[in-house]
């Protein structure tokens, strides 16, 4: 399986548009530092692409990777909020592609609700698909959203919640199979807006003896010190165009 990270930010992005912090502005002055929003490219065959979520960074993030709506196997969804799901609507123009949307069953009926995603299903820019190729996790982050975490891959598994705000016995029963845990890094030090810190996920996550790799990164973070902090587990943190072959 091969997983390219498209995008590695939380909600709005590094540098982020509202800000003049530290970090923003050292992004906007070096490209090394930016990280547009979560996204991420699986394929098992480096040819047939899946995407895990698409926000509003999404139409540069496919130019990135060299491939257009055509070429894109599935989309699945992790929930709604706009950082994860606007790009959506990137396929309201141009042909028709039907492009696949694979999602929990709780999402399409939100989906279905919101006049903007339906519209692209009603007029067939996106339509649903059941494919085996994801499972869905439901777990805890926003109240009266859905959120799943993903779980995906043939020879090795991959569990994918880069939002998340707490680690129930039902994830944890999830987190245990598979071989690498790719997860929610918005904070370092502090459980905020229904985000499990660093600090707080590492004390469960290093009993598990995975791999895991922190995404979804806050605006707001020292990057250095959640990389100092993490290296005692050798967990990893995700960086925009990193790629990792499972
Ligand atoms: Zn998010
Ligand atoms: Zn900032
Ligand atoms: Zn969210």
């Amino acid at each position: 399986m091969i997983i390219k990270f498209l995008g590695t930010a939380s909600n709005g992005g590094v540098p982020q548009i509202d800000c003049r912090c530290i970090n923003c502005e050292r992004a906007r002055s070096d490209e090394k530092f930016r990280r547009l929003r979560s996204c991420l490219a699986v394929s098992e065959n480096n040819k047939d692409w899946s995407i895990i979520d698409c926000g509003p960074d999404f139409d540069r993030q496919l130019e990135n990777l060299k491939i257009i709506t055509q070429d894109i196997k599935s989309i699945a969804l992790t929930h709604l909020h706009p950082d994860h799901s606007v790009g959506l609507t990137e396929f309201g123009f141009g042909k028709i592609h039907q492009v696949k949307l694979n999602v929990s069953d709780n999402l399409k009926r939100e989906i279905l609700d919101n006049p903007m995603f339906k519209h692209l299903i009603d007029v067939g820019f996106a339509k649903f698909v059941k494919s085996n190729i994801f499972k869905f996790v439901s777990i805890k982050h926003w109240p009266n959203h859905s959120c799943s975490a993903i779980v995906f891959g043939k020879k090795k598994k991959i569990l994918f919640a880069s939002d998340c705000a707490e680690i129930d016995n039902n994830l944890l029963k999830e987190m245990v199979k598979v071989d690498l845990i790719i997860f929610d890094g918005t904070f370092l030090n502090e459980s905020k807006f229904n985000h499990l810190a660093i600090k707080e996920s590492c004390q469960i996550l290093k009993n598990l003896n995975k791999l895991v790799i922190f995404t979804h990164i806050n605006h707001s973070e020292n990057v250095q010190e959640i990389i100092d902090f993490i290296k005692q587990f050798k967990f990893k943190i995700a960086h925009d165009g990193m790629e990792v072959k499972i």
